[in-house]
């Protein structure tokens, strides 16, 4: 977590900066983790593991999934562009915030980003919940203002020739990319391919790495 608390122990999650009013969930939330901490019953640093499990692991699986199926299966494919929420139910990713899913397609011409400028809104049956950066002041306002130099610090650089489209998730829509299927992979299975999808590529801060590369980042 990198937002770690004065006292030491991090609260997984909350994006409010110090300083700014505390919604009324946030505040019975709070008060209920810190007295499972007390009583015993939690341990801080437990609960900001489970919250990271859901942030950067289980959750952007099922997104993975639904990805690996379109890059295998051109009538899948066909089907999540054409109604996502559908397809994507059909593979039994349902629940909140994701009632109105639209999938936006990467291809050589055309990259597509994904923000909420209002808040946080983010398709959780796909991703889990958003990363930290994602809720952001900096990340909400200058992907919109500029798209390109939030990507560079992705790491992202992209051609000027490639067009970048920003879309602004709302509580009626939630997008999720479908990124470039990248080359070197022509043999690998569904789930080979959907282990090497990472959640920031189906946000579009990245592109899916060819496995030769992916495999080198997991070694560090
Ligand atoms: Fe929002």
């Amino acid at each position: 977590m990198s937002d770690q608390h004065p006292q030491g122990h991090g609260h997984g999650g909350t994006a409010h900066p110090h300083g700014a009013p505390l919604s009324d969930v946030q505040l019975r939330v709070k008060a209920l983790e810190s007295l499972l901490t007390e009583k015993g019953l939690v341990d801080p640093a437990a609960l900001d593991e489970l919250i990271e499990t859901y942030e950067s692991r289980v959750g952007p699986r099922n997104g993975a999934r639904v990805v690996a199926r379109a890059w295998v299966d051109p009538e899948f494919k066909r089907r999540l562009l054409a109604d996502a929420t559908e397809a994507i139910a059909g593979m039994g990713y349902i629940g909140r915030q994701g009632e109105d899913m639209v999938v936006l397609e990467n291809t050589p011409r055309v990259h597509n980003l994904v923000v909420c400028t209002l808040c946080s809104c983010y398709p959780w049956p796909v991703l889990g919940l958003p990363p930290v950066w994602y809720k952001s002041a900096p990340y909400r306002s200058r992907a919109v203002i500029d798209p390109r130099g939030v990507l560079r610090e992705f790491g992202l650089e992209l051609p000027e020739e490639v067009e970048v489209r920003v879309w602004d998730s709302t509580a009626e829509l939630r997008y999720l990319v479908l990124p470039e299927r990248p080359p070197g992979t022509e043999g690998m299975s569904e789930e080979e391919l959907a282990a090497l999808i990472t959640r920031d590529a189906m946000i579009g801060t990245a592109k899916v790495q060819p496995p030769a590369r992916a495999r080198r980042e997991a070694r560090g």
